[in-house]
């Protein structure tokens, strides 16, 4: 199976990371930070699950984004194979819920709309795309519930609802019906992938931020500490106790400078100071000459990456 994972490295979750633990973020950006992350662990653990599970061919998308008529398609997870085009919206949810129409009602009083809304929206539009793509292969929505301490009591047996216990015969029936995929399917991959980066710029609702107010130095990505111990080599949490390569660390702090200035030219001295003065600069030039390309404009040199 091929996996394409989609604008993970521009989506808020990432953003609002890399900003908490820099900054103090409002109470609005910090709820969601929370519910991004639950989210987001409900995504990676399916696509584990997908990676380990399904043995034949396909290829998959890992949040997928296009729109058709100026209505943004957002999809989880895309799996083309053989004989269909699967279509899952996961969701993490955890507690007990009664549906009620198209509403889940806990069962302390709190409601929020029923998944299945969202994702016959996006079926729609989706269908709608395809068929201006010429494709007519059938496709199967489902919204996955991936977290076991989750119930919904009075859902009815046809909704396109997979609760974790149906999870691995799903799996085992993707496997008996996976077959080779053709030259076809392997066309829609690329215009699926075309249609895509179209849609490369989405709505991000983030909190304003400044180089100068974000607490720069090192910090650990594991738990979002400061307080690391570094040696010539490797870089040690001791909040966390992770360990890792200090020059594999650097390049991750590049990624986030990088993510989160993305107007910003990468200098020496942006990279000294983002880093907390913490790093010896010949260091810091060493790695930036071994990954990165020198480019001048006037009296300003600044770094990009090797393959830009
Ligand atoms: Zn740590």
């Amino acid at each position: 199976m091929e996996t394409f994972i989609l604008s993970e490295s521009v989506d808020v979750f990432s953003f609002l990371s890399y900003l908490n633990d820099r900054m103090k973020l409002d109470n609005e950006n910090r709820q969601k930070l929370v519910r991004l992350r639950k989210g987001d662990e409900g995504e990676k653990a399916f696509l584990k699950m997908f990676e380990s599970l399904y043995e034949g061919e396909g290829i998959l998308f890992y949040n997928f984004r296009a729109s058709y008529q100026d209505s943004p398609i957002q999809i989880d997870f895309l799996f083309i194979s053989a004989q269909s085009i699967y279509m899952y919206e996961v969701k993490n949810y955890q507690g007990s819920y009664v549906q009620s129409g198209d509403k889940f009602r806990s069962l302390s009083g709190s409601q929020f709309l029923n998944p299945s809304v969202q994702l016959t929206r996006t079926h729609n539009h989706f269908s709608h795309m395809l068929k201006e793509l010429s494709c007519t292969t059938p496709i199967q929505p489902f919204v996955v519930f991936v977290n076991p301490e989750f119930t919904l009591y009075e859902a009815p047996v046809e909704d396109p609802f997979l609760f974790p216990g149906q999870l691995s015969s799903h799996f085992k029936l993707l496997n008996q019906r996976s077959d080779t995929i053709r030259k076809s399917q392997q066309r829609l991959v690329e215009k699926l992938l075309e249609e895509s980066k179209k849609e490369a710029t989405f709505e991000r609702k983030l909190p304003t931020y400044h180089f100068e107010q974000l607490k720069k130095g090192l910090i650990c990505y594991n738990c979002g500490s400061f307080a690391l111990r570094n040696n010539s080599k490797n870089s040690l949490c001791t909040s966390c106790g992770r360990t890792c390569s200090l020059n594999d660390l650097i390049l991750a702090h590049i990624t986030e400078f990088q993510t989160l200035f993305p107007h910003e030219k990468l200098t020496r001295n942006s990279l000294y100071e983002w880093c907390g003065m913490e790093v010896g600069e010949r260091r810091l030039w060493k790695l930036l000459k071994s990954h990165f390309k020198l480019e001048k404009s006037g009296k300003t040199s600044y770094y990009l990456r090797k393959d830009d």
